[in-house]
Order: C-alpha cells, then structure tokens, then sequence
C-alpha cells in the first residue's frame, strides 16, 4: 500500500497458474483445450502469465481479442462467444485465424457466412446452444434456461446445423454450451452435457461431425462457505462420457476468483445506535459485486493484530448510492486508517469496475514470489475527461 496507494487490486501469479494448471492436468491425455474467459480478469499481465502456460482464451469482444493479441496469446487457441458480434468482430476474429467462433443465433450465423464470404475464406463455428437446465445459481449469472438470450434452443439446433452445413464459408466445428456462473453443483453440468451427447449422436446420425464439444465455464468458487466443483470429479465425469470428443472448457471465476484481494482502507468510523459503518475509500464503482448481485465477499484485516473498536459493521463507499457497499454486518475490531482485504475479488472486480462519481479506476498489481509489479497504474483525474470536449459557442 505504502508504494501503490489504496484502494488497490492485488493479484497472486502462483496461485492463477496453479488453478489453470488444475484444470490442464484433470484432462491427462484426453484431448482438451483450457480457454480462460477473459472477461473475469483482462488485465495483460494476467493474460500474459496464462499465455506461457498454453492457455487457451474465450473473448467476447475485439477489444478482449487484441488484449489476447498483445499479451502474447495465440489466436488459434481462442473461441469467441457473444450475442452481438459485429461485422467488423468477425472479420478481424478471421484475419486473426481465431480457434472457433460460439454461434448463438441464426442471424449471426448469415453475417457470419457473409462476412467470410466477403473475405474468400471459411469460417470455423460451433452453435451454442440452450439446453434448458437450471444452475441454480443467481438469476442475473444463469444462463442456460429457455427464457434467457444466450444460444438456441436445444430443440432449433439440429435445422440450424443443417443450414450452417449448406453454407459455403462455414466450417462446422464444434458445439457449445454455457449454463450460468458461480455453479457449486456438479449435477446441471452433467445434464447439460447428457443433452448436448444426445444432440451429438443426432447430428452424426444426419452426417455432421462435431470434432470438439465446449462445456462453458461457470465452476463455482468458494466466497463464503459453499462447497464447490471438485474439478478433477467435474473433469472426470466428462471424460467418462464423452469417448474421444475433444472438450473445451471456458473456465473464468474459477481461474482468478480466489486469486485476488481488493484492498481498501478505512477512512471514518460512524456509529449511532442502530448501526456501526465503516466508511472506506473503495466503493461500488471499484467492486460491484455486493451491489449488483448482494454478493458475499470476505473481509480480513491486513494488519492481523489490529486493535480497535469492536462491533458489526457495514462496509460502505463514498458513493451517493444506498447500495454502495462492499460487506455488511461483519465483526471486526476497527480503527480509522486500518487497511482492510475485501478476498475473492480476482474475478468480475476490475473489469467491471466504472468512473461512476468520477472516480479514477484503481492500480492493480501482481506478486510472484517475493517481487510484485505494478500492472495497471492509478488513473489520474485528468484520465477522467481527456477523452470529453466542450462544446463551442
Ligand atoms: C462468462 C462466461 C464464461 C466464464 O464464466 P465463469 O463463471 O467465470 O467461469 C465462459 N463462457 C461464456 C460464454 C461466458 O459468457
């Protein structure tokens, strides 16, 4: 803190390459690929440490493709998943010469097949569908359901293989699947993988082949005290199913979840009778979790021998919101000044980070052994406008 001013995110290389690895090793020979989906965790350095280990990436956006790009990942090791892609996504997504395209609706398919067309070459696809399971999980995370906008619905997919195989510029590869996110049971994957088999064998049966399947990610994480995926279980249960079906997994949270701190520091003490706050300098601009989706995150202190007033108290930011706060009701013995370890926060908590209240989006950093870096600097207030202009009158 004394070097990087708070708040501040702070990430463990180590423990991201082991969680990677965990995953890798579960497969042994079976043939897989690990795409790590970026949107839990962008930074370059993060991508960059995943990039040396083989990982492969899943974007949902040019701007996650070029990050993979300059941190030194492999186009032809990322899938590209995403409701809207623009034309111009697919065309730069096929100059790359990325691994597969996930394909969630018919239409996208026809700007597929045309944007390659455009271009004289052939796109390689796999549909996402729907298998209607429920995760179980938050509303706002779950995915796989008929009601929701991702992918087609399971019992659309066949005609829309078919069409695909008639496409000239189309190159059918795979099939997909995402359920939902903070998944701690096993069970509405193995459903979802029973049914998207059963669509296979259809598949086969009308001469598609489908040379690799992508499962998603969503494997929960331990926030509080759930008890979570074992992977390696996770991972064998597919293997048992699936023959020699390549498998692709699209792991996010489960990667960076637990391999993040947000660090905060305590700027005020306020107590009346009914309620005991901490007004802390990180907010919900910083971490949106709480806020967004009445997340739990842990909160440690930094110092563990901190001696100071003793009560539950509700962790609030500067923000004019009534729903800026990062934890509520958690013992914890406070002074003012203290820094305080919001844990878990490696995932969807820098990339969902906003200037809301003009605040400059905070420095993240990366230990590795006994070193640490700076991987994103602080922005400056000016950050904040450089990009706005008066208007002239
Ligand atoms: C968000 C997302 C992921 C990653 O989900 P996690 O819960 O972080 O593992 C993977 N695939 C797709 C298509 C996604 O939208």
């Amino acid at each position: 803190m004394a070097s990087y001013g708070s708040p501040l995110y702070v990430y463990s290389r180590t423990a991201i390459e082991n969680n990677w690895h965990e995953f890798d090793l579960a497969f042994g020979q079976h043939p897989h690929l690990v795409c790590y989906a970026v949107k839990a965790n962008s930074n370059i350095a993060v991508l960059n440490v995943l990039a040396k280990i083989g990982a492969g990436f899943d974007i949902v956006s040019i701007g996650e493709l070029e990050r993979v790009l300059t941190a030194g990942g492999q186009a032809s090791k990322c899938v590209f998943s995403g409701v809207a892609k623009t034309k111009e996504e697919i065309s730069r997504g096929l100059e790359a010469g990325i691994r597969c395209f996930n394909v969630e609706s018919s239409a996208e398919l026809d700007r597929i097949e045309q944007v390659a067309a455009e271009m004289d070459t052939q796109a390689p696809i796999s549909i996402r569908v729907n298998p209607n399971v429920d995760a179980k999980t938050h509303p706002y995370i779950s995915t796989g359901l008929k009601e929701n906008k991702f992918g087609v619905d399971i019992d659309d997919a066949i005609a829309l293989y078919e069409k695909a195989n008639n496409f000239k510029h189309i190159n059918i590869q795979g099939l997909d699947c995402h359920i939902g996110s903070q998944i701690t049971d096993v069970s509405p994957f193995i459903d979802a993988l029973d049914k998207v088999l059963d669509l296979i064998t259809k598949l086969n049966d009308r001469g598609i082949e489908i040379a690799h399947l992508d499962l998603g990610g969503g494997v929960g994480i331990r926030y509080d005290d759930e008890v979570t995926i074992n992977i390696s279980d996770y991972i064998g249960k597919i293997i048992e199913k699936v023959g020699n079906l390549e498998i692709i997994l699209e792991p996010g949270r489960a990667i960076v979840g637990n391999t993040g701190t947000f660090i905060t520091k305590v700027e005020f003490l306020k107590q009346n009778s009914d309620k005991s706050f901490a007004i802390i300098d990180g907010a919900m601009n910083d971490l949106l979790r709480p806020a967004f989706y009445n997340a739990y995150h842990q909160v440690l202190p930094v110092n563990k021998n901190a001696i100071g007033i003793d009560a539950r108290w509700d962790l609030v930011g500067p923000i004019c919101e009534t729903g800026d706060f990062l934890a509520k009701d958690r013992q914890l013995s406070l002074t003012e000044g203290d820094y305080l370890a919001i844990m878990s926060a490696g995932a969807y908590g820098f990339t969902m980070s906003s200037n809301y209240n003009s605040r400059p989006r905070v420095a993240e950093v990366m230990v590795s052994n006994d070193t640490h870096n700076l991987i994103r600097k602080r922005e400056t207030i000016q950050d904040l406008f450089n990009t706005e202009y008066l208007i002239n009158d």
